[in-house]
Protein backbone atom coordinates (compact mmCIF):
# COMPACT_ATOMS: atom_id res chain seq x y z
CA UNK A 1 0.00 0.00 0.00
CA UNK A 2 1.29 3.33 -1.12
CA UNK A 3 1.38 6.05 1.91
CA UNK A 4 -1.15 8.55 -0.22
CA UNK A 5 -3.77 5.68 0.89
CA UNK A 6 -2.28 5.64 4.29
CA UNK A 7 -4.15 9.13 4.43
CA UNK A 8 -7.75 7.79 3.91
CA UNK A 9 -7.98 5.12 6.30
CA UNK A 10 -10.76 2.37 5.22
CA UNK A 11 -13.08 3.48 8.15
CA UNK A 12 -13.40 6.91 6.54
CA UNK A 13 -15.17 5.37 3.31
CA UNK A 14 -18.50 4.81 5.24
CA UNK A 15 -20.35 7.88 3.66
CA UNK A 16 -23.41 6.56 5.32
CA UNK A 17 -22.32 7.25 8.96
CA UNK A 18 -22.87 10.77 10.44
CA UNK A 19 -19.78 10.18 12.61
CA UNK A 20 -17.43 9.61 9.88
CA UNK A 21 -17.54 13.10 9.20
CA UNK A 22 -16.06 13.96 12.50
CA UNK A 23 -13.40 11.26 12.06
CA UNK A 24 -12.49 13.23 8.82
CA UNK A 25 -12.07 16.52 9.65
CA UNK A 26 -10.08 15.88 13.16
CA UNK A 27 -8.52 12.98 14.65
CA UNK A 28 -9.90 14.32 17.69
CA UNK A 29 -13.56 13.38 15.86
CA UNK A 30 -12.31 9.56 16.55
CA UNK A 31 -12.76 10.11 20.49
CA UNK A 32 -15.99 12.65 19.76
CA UNK A 33 -17.54 9.56 18.00
CA UNK A 34 -16.93 7.34 21.13
CA UNK A 35 -18.30 10.15 23.46
CA UNK A 36 -21.30 10.05 21.49
CA UNK A 37 -21.86 6.48 22.42
CA UNK A 38 -20.28 2.87 21.07
CA UNK A 39 -21.60 1.93 17.71
CA UNK A 40 -21.63 -2.18 17.91
CA UNK A 41 -21.38 -2.22 14.41
CA UNK A 42 -17.99 -0.36 14.09
CA UNK A 43 -14.32 -0.98 15.74
CA UNK A 44 -12.65 2.58 15.73
CA UNK A 45 -9.70 2.11 17.99
CA UNK A 46 -8.20 5.55 19.69
CA UNK A 47 -4.82 3.38 20.24
CA UNK A 48 -3.57 -0.12 18.83
CA UNK A 49 -1.14 -2.38 20.44
CA UNK A 50 0.95 -4.86 18.70
CA UNK A 51 2.51 -7.50 20.88
CA UNK A 52 5.32 -8.10 18.80
CA UNK A 53 6.39 -11.13 20.91
CA UNK A 54 5.82 -12.78 24.07
CA UNK A 55 9.11 -13.61 24.63
CA UNK A 56 11.25 -12.57 27.31
CA UNK A 57 14.35 -13.66 29.45
CA UNK A 58 13.50 -11.98 32.16
CA UNK A 59 11.40 -13.69 35.43
CA UNK A 60 9.57 -10.57 37.18
CA UNK A 61 7.17 -12.11 39.69
CA UNK A 62 4.12 -10.03 38.38
CA UNK A 63 4.23 -10.75 35.05
CA UNK A 64 1.06 -11.64 34.06
CA UNK A 65 -1.75 -11.47 31.06
CA UNK A 66 -5.10 -11.54 31.77
CA UNK A 67 -5.19 -15.24 32.35
CA UNK A 68 -2.38 -15.21 35.01
CA UNK A 69 0.18 -16.89 32.86
CA UNK A 70 3.08 -14.92 32.73
CA UNK A 71 3.92 -13.78 29.40
CA UNK A 72 7.06 -15.93 29.12
CA UNK A 73 4.96 -18.55 29.28
CA UNK A 74 2.38 -17.85 26.13
CA UNK A 75 3.09 -19.15 22.58
CA UNK A 76 6.55 -18.16 21.13
CA UNK A 77 5.23 -17.63 17.44
CA UNK A 78 6.05 -14.71 16.09
CA UNK A 79 5.73 -13.37 12.48
CA UNK A 80 8.85 -12.44 10.02
CA UNK A 81 9.23 -8.06 9.76
CA UNK A 82 7.83 -8.18 6.32
CA UNK A 83 4.64 -9.58 7.62
CA UNK A 84 4.65 -7.58 10.46
CA UNK A 85 5.14 -4.41 8.23
CA UNK A 86 2.11 -5.93 6.25
CA UNK A 87 0.58 -6.37 9.52
CA UNK A 88 1.04 -2.60 10.49
CA UNK A 89 -0.03 -1.08 7.85
CA UNK A 90 -3.60 -2.50 8.27
CA UNK A 91 -3.17 -1.62 11.38
CA UNK A 92 -2.34 2.26 10.89
CA UNK A 93 -5.47 2.58 8.24
CA UNK A 94 -7.33 2.20 11.57
CA UNK A 95 -5.66 3.95 14.07
CA UNK A 96 -3.27 6.89 14.24
CA UNK A 97 -1.39 5.74 17.24
CA UNK A 98 1.02 2.25 18.36
CA UNK A 99 2.10 0.74 21.13
CA UNK A 100 4.59 -1.89 20.41
CA UNK A 101 4.96 -4.52 23.55
CA UNK A 102 5.72 -7.98 24.95
CA UNK A 103 6.64 -10.68 26.35
CA UNK A 104 10.00 -7.91 25.70
CA UNK A 105 9.78 -6.20 21.78
CA UNK A 106 13.83 -6.64 21.60
CA UNK A 107 13.30 -10.29 21.97
CA UNK A 108 12.01 -10.54 18.32
CA UNK A 109 14.78 -11.17 16.07
CA UNK A 110 14.17 -8.49 13.90
CA UNK A 111 12.61 -5.99 16.37
CA UNK A 112 14.84 -3.17 15.28
CA UNK A 113 13.86 -3.78 11.57
CA UNK A 114 10.34 -3.50 12.57
CA UNK A 115 10.92 -0.26 13.91
CA UNK A 116 12.71 1.23 11.13
CA UNK A 117 9.27 0.08 9.05
CA UNK A 118 7.38 2.09 10.87
CA UNK A 119 8.85 5.30 10.37
CA UNK A 120 6.98 5.18 6.84
CA UNK A 121 3.82 4.30 8.05
CA UNK A 122 3.51 7.84 10.14
CA UNK A 123 2.05 6.89 13.07
CA UNK A 124 0.85 10.12 15.44
CA UNK A 125 2.85 8.60 17.76
CA UNK A 126 4.68 5.32 18.40
CA UNK A 127 5.01 4.14 21.87
CA UNK A 128 7.83 1.27 22.52
CA UNK A 129 7.90 -0.72 25.98
CA UNK A 130 11.19 -2.64 27.36
CA UNK A 131 12.49 -3.98 30.29
CA UNK A 132 15.55 -2.24 29.02
CA UNK A 133 18.03 -4.65 29.24
CA UNK A 134 19.10 -4.65 25.98
CA UNK A 135 17.54 -1.34 24.92
CA UNK A 136 21.38 0.07 23.44
CA UNK A 137 21.01 -2.52 20.54
CA UNK A 138 17.62 -0.59 19.43
CA UNK A 139 18.28 2.65 19.58
CA UNK A 140 19.28 3.67 16.28
CA UNK A 141 15.90 2.36 15.53
CA UNK A 142 14.26 3.78 18.74
CA UNK A 143 15.28 7.29 17.79
CA UNK A 144 14.12 7.12 14.18
CA UNK A 145 10.70 6.18 15.06
CA UNK A 146 9.60 6.05 18.85
CA UNK A 147 7.73 8.96 20.08
CA UNK A 148 7.58 7.64 23.40
CA UNK A 149 9.83 5.18 24.77
CA UNK A 150 8.37 3.00 28.33
CA UNK A 151 11.34 1.90 30.46
CA UNK A 152 10.14 -0.70 32.96
CA UNK A 153 11.21 0.21 37.09
CA UNK A 154 10.32 -1.28 39.69
CA UNK A 155 12.88 0.05 42.03
CA UNK A 156 16.81 1.36 42.53
CA UNK A 157 17.38 -1.03 44.72
CA UNK A 158 19.90 -3.43 42.44
CA UNK A 159 20.14 -6.37 44.64
CA UNK A 160 16.34 -6.09 45.10
CA UNK A 161 15.68 -6.08 41.49
CA UNK A 162 18.19 -8.57 40.09
CA UNK A 163 16.26 -11.15 42.24
CA UNK A 164 13.29 -10.35 40.33
CA UNK A 165 14.60 -10.26 37.15
CA UNK A 166 16.28 -13.87 37.84
CA UNK A 167 18.47 -12.82 34.72
CA UNK A 168 21.46 -13.06 37.30
CA UNK A 169 24.09 -10.05 39.17
CA UNK A 170 24.07 -6.67 36.84
CA UNK A 171 20.79 -6.98 34.88
CA UNK A 172 19.29 -3.90 36.84
CA UNK A 173 22.62 -1.65 36.59
CA UNK A 174 23.01 -2.78 32.55
CA UNK A 175 18.66 -1.44 32.54
CA UNK A 176 20.33 1.78 34.70
CA UNK A 177 23.08 2.54 32.02
CA UNK A 178 21.05 1.85 29.46
CA UNK A 179 18.14 4.50 30.67
CA UNK A 180 21.05 6.77 30.56
CA UNK A 181 22.32 6.03 27.63
CA UNK A 182 19.27 6.70 26.15
CA UNK A 183 18.39 10.17 28.00
CA UNK A 184 21.55 11.13 26.55
CA UNK A 185 21.40 10.41 22.99
CA UNK A 186 22.41 13.52 20.99
CA UNK A 187 19.07 15.26 19.25
CA UNK A 188 17.36 13.03 21.43
CA UNK A 189 13.75 13.16 20.01
CA UNK A 190 11.58 10.63 22.01
CA UNK A 191 9.85 10.74 25.35
CA UNK A 192 11.50 8.83 28.55
CA UNK A 193 8.45 6.97 30.31
CA UNK A 194 8.86 5.02 33.58
CA UNK A 195 6.66 2.71 34.20
CA UNK A 196 6.36 1.25 37.82
CA UNK A 197 4.07 -2.01 38.88
CA UNK A 198 3.28 -1.20 42.11
CA UNK A 199 3.08 -4.67 44.57
CA UNK A 200 2.30 -5.06 47.59
CA UNK A 201 6.51 -5.44 48.30
CA UNK A 202 8.30 -2.58 46.68
CA UNK A 203 5.98 0.72 47.32
CA UNK A 204 8.84 2.35 49.97
CA UNK A 205 11.15 1.41 46.49
CA UNK A 206 8.40 3.85 44.15
CA UNK A 207 9.05 6.98 46.06
CA UNK A 208 12.57 6.49 45.14
CA UNK A 209 12.13 5.84 41.48
CA UNK A 210 9.45 8.62 41.30
CA UNK A 211 12.08 10.97 42.77
CA UNK A 212 14.55 9.15 39.98
CA UNK A 213 12.20 10.36 37.47
CA UNK A 214 11.77 13.53 38.38
CA UNK A 215 15.17 13.75 38.51
CA UNK A 216 16.14 13.10 35.48
CA UNK A 217 12.86 14.60 33.37
CA UNK A 218 11.24 11.50 32.80
CA UNK A 219 7.55 11.26 32.83
CA UNK A 220 6.14 8.48 35.82
CA UNK A 221 3.37 5.93 34.72
CA UNK A 222 2.36 3.71 37.96
CA UNK A 223 -0.07 1.03 37.67
CA UNK A 224 -0.97 -1.61 40.68
CA UNK A 225 -0.07 -5.57 40.31
CA UNK A 226 -2.59 -7.30 38.82
CA UNK A 227 -2.80 -10.83 39.71
CA UNK A 228 -4.70 -12.13 36.09
CA UNK A 229 -7.45 -9.08 36.04
CA UNK A 230 -7.84 -7.88 39.51
CA UNK A 231 -5.64 -5.85 41.69
CA UNK A 232 -3.14 -8.27 43.59
CA UNK A 233 -5.58 -8.65 47.13
CA UNK A 234 -1.90 -6.91 48.92
CA UNK A 235 -3.10 -3.96 47.82
CA UNK A 236 -6.51 -3.27 48.57
CA UNK A 237 -7.17 -1.59 51.41
CA UNK A 238 -3.23 -1.20 52.15
CA UNK A 239 -2.81 2.33 53.52
CA UNK A 240 0.98 2.41 51.73
CA UNK A 241 -0.85 1.87 48.82
CA UNK A 242 -3.15 4.62 48.83
CA UNK A 243 -0.28 7.20 50.26
CA UNK A 244 1.75 6.50 47.70
CA UNK A 245 -0.83 7.39 44.94
CA UNK A 246 -2.11 10.44 47.11
CA UNK A 247 1.62 11.15 46.68
CA UNK A 248 1.14 11.16 42.66
CA UNK A 249 -2.26 12.76 42.68
CA UNK A 250 -0.80 15.97 44.76
CA UNK A 251 2.24 15.83 42.35
CA UNK A 252 0.29 15.90 39.66
CA UNK A 253 -2.27 19.17 40.74
CA UNK A 254 1.13 20.49 40.87
CA UNK A 255 2.44 19.77 37.55
CA UNK A 256 4.63 17.04 38.44
CA UNK A 257 5.00 14.85 35.13
CA UNK A 258 2.68 11.25 35.96
CA UNK A 259 1.02 9.25 33.08
CA UNK A 260 -2.79 9.97 33.74
CA UNK A 261 -5.70 12.43 34.75
CA UNK A 262 -5.96 12.97 38.41
CA UNK A 263 -9.62 11.44 38.34
CA UNK A 264 -7.35 8.21 36.25
CA UNK A 265 -5.08 8.30 39.58
CA UNK A 266 -7.91 8.54 42.09
CA UNK A 267 -9.78 5.47 40.28
CA UNK A 268 -6.35 3.77 40.81
CA UNK A 269 -5.97 4.42 44.39
CA UNK A 270 -9.42 3.44 45.00
CA UNK A 271 -9.58 0.47 42.95
CA UNK A 272 -12.98 1.94 42.22
CA UNK A 273 -15.20 -0.44 39.89
CA UNK A 274 -15.55 1.75 36.40
CA UNK A 275 -17.66 1.12 32.71
CA UNK A 276 -15.42 -0.34 30.71
CA UNK A 277 -14.95 0.49 26.88
CA UNK A 278 -12.78 -1.81 25.80
CA UNK A 279 -13.39 -0.73 21.82
CA UNK A 280 -11.46 2.27 22.43
CA UNK A 281 -8.39 0.05 21.47
CA UNK A 282 -7.36 -2.36 18.98
CA UNK A 283 -4.88 -5.46 20.59
CA UNK A 284 -3.34 -7.71 18.15
CA UNK A 285 -1.27 -10.94 19.20
CA UNK A 286 2.19 -11.58 17.44
CA UNK A 287 0.85 -13.70 14.77
CA UNK A 288 -2.43 -10.83 14.00
CA UNK A 289 -4.83 -11.67 15.75
CA UNK A 290 -7.25 -9.43 17.18
CA UNK A 291 -8.24 -9.55 20.73
CA UNK A 292 -12.14 -9.42 21.10
CA UNK A 293 -13.00 -7.29 22.87
CA UNK A 294 -9.62 -6.88 24.81
CA UNK A 295 -6.88 -8.92 25.69
CA UNK A 296 -7.85 -9.78 28.89
CA UNK A 297 -10.57 -11.81 27.61
CA UNK A 298 -8.24 -13.98 25.72
CA UNK A 299 -10.60 -14.16 23.26
CA UNK A 300 -9.86 -13.88 19.17
CA UNK A 301 -12.47 -12.15 16.60
CA UNK A 302 -10.26 -13.66 13.52
CA UNK A 303 -6.33 -12.55 11.87
CA UNK A 304 -6.29 -8.85 10.84
CA UNK A 305 -4.01 -10.14 7.67
CA UNK A 306 -7.42 -12.42 6.65
CA UNK A 307 -9.98 -9.70 7.30
CA UNK A 308 -8.12 -6.32 7.23
CA UNK A 309 -11.82 -4.90 7.97
CA UNK A 310 -12.02 -4.53 11.99
CA UNK A 311 -15.53 -3.50 11.69
CA UNK A 312 -16.12 -6.54 10.48
CA UNK A 313 -14.20 -8.29 12.85
CA UNK A 314 -15.96 -6.53 15.51
CA UNK A 315 -19.46 -8.06 13.99
CA UNK A 316 -17.48 -11.58 13.72
CA UNK A 317 -16.68 -11.71 17.49
CA UNK A 318 -19.82 -10.53 18.42
CA UNK A 319 -21.55 -13.70 16.76
CA UNK A 320 -19.11 -15.81 18.59
CA UNK A 321 -18.63 -14.43 21.91
CA UNK A 322 -21.47 -11.87 22.16
CA UNK A 323 -21.71 -8.01 22.76
CA UNK A 324 -19.37 -5.92 25.28
CA UNK A 325 -19.56 -7.82 28.21
CA UNK A 326 -20.36 -5.66 31.57
CA UNK A 327 -17.57 -6.43 34.02
CA UNK A 328 -17.20 -6.52 37.54
CA UNK A 329 -14.24 -4.74 39.72
CA UNK A 330 -11.47 -5.13 37.86
CA UNK A 331 -8.55 -4.23 35.16
CA UNK A 332 -7.23 -0.84 36.71
CA UNK A 333 -4.35 -0.84 34.18
CA UNK A 334 -3.61 2.03 31.92
CA UNK A 335 -5.05 0.24 28.83
CA UNK A 336 -8.21 -0.58 30.05
CA UNK A 337 -9.04 2.60 32.42
CA UNK A 338 -7.63 5.25 30.91
CA UNK A 339 -9.84 5.91 27.72
CA UNK A 340 -12.82 4.58 29.89
CA UNK A 341 -12.32 7.25 32.72
CA UNK A 342 -11.58 10.03 29.78
CA UNK A 343 -14.60 9.22 28.25
CA UNK A 344 -16.91 9.10 30.77
CA UNK A 345 -15.24 12.25 32.10
CA UNK A 346 -13.90 14.52 29.34
CA UNK A 347 -13.87 17.62 32.01
CA UNK A 348 -11.01 15.54 33.57
CA UNK A 349 -8.68 16.50 30.52
CA UNK A 350 -8.93 20.22 31.30
CA UNK A 351 -6.49 19.76 33.59
CA UNK A 352 -4.18 18.13 31.70
CA UNK A 353 -4.37 20.58 28.80
CA UNK A 354 -3.83 23.67 31.67
CA UNK A 355 -0.79 21.62 32.53
CA UNK A 356 0.61 21.67 28.75
CA UNK A 357 0.00 25.38 28.33
CA UNK A 358 1.57 25.75 31.18
CA UNK A 359 4.68 24.12 30.51
CA UNK A 360 4.27 25.89 27.28
CA UNK A 361 4.21 29.13 28.83
CA UNK A 362 7.23 28.23 31.04
S1 LIG B 1 10.12 -7.80 31.72
FE1 LIG B 1 7.92 -7.71 31.35
S2 LIG B 1 7.49 -9.47 30.02
FE2 LIG B 1 9.51 -9.81 30.92
S3 LIG B 1 9.12 -11.08 32.72
FE3 LIG B 1 9.18 -8.92 33.38
S4 LIG B 1 7.02 -8.26 33.33
FE4 LIG B 1 7.18 -10.15 32.11
S1 LIG C 1 -12.84 -4.77 32.27
FE1 LIG C 1 -12.47 -4.25 30.10
S2 LIG C 1 -10.40 -4.96 29.67
FE2 LIG C 1 -11.10 -5.99 31.56
S3 LIG C 1 -12.00 -7.95 30.90
FE3 LIG C 1 -13.67 -6.45 31.03
S4 LIG C 1 -13.82 -5.62 28.91
FE4 LIG C 1 -11.83 -6.60 29.11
Amino acid sequence: MSSGSLATPVSLRDSHCPSCFLLRVNPVGSFLCHLLGDNPQKWRPLLSVYYLTYACSLRCPYCCDGSGRPYYQLDRKALPASRIGELLRIVRRHSEHLVVTGGEPSEHPECAAVLDDLAALRFRSVILTTNGRTLDTLLPAVQRSVTHLVVSLQTLDSARADSWYGHGAGTHARVLANLERAAALPGRRFEIILSSVVTPENIPDLHEVYRFAKACGFRLAACPQLVGTKAHAGLVDNPEYRAFYDLLISEKRRGGSIQGTVDYLEYLRDLRKFSCRPFTMLVVSPVGEVFYPCLELGQSAGNLLDEPDLHRLRRAGCERFGPQPACDNRCHSACALGFSRLLANPASMLHEAALVARSWLA
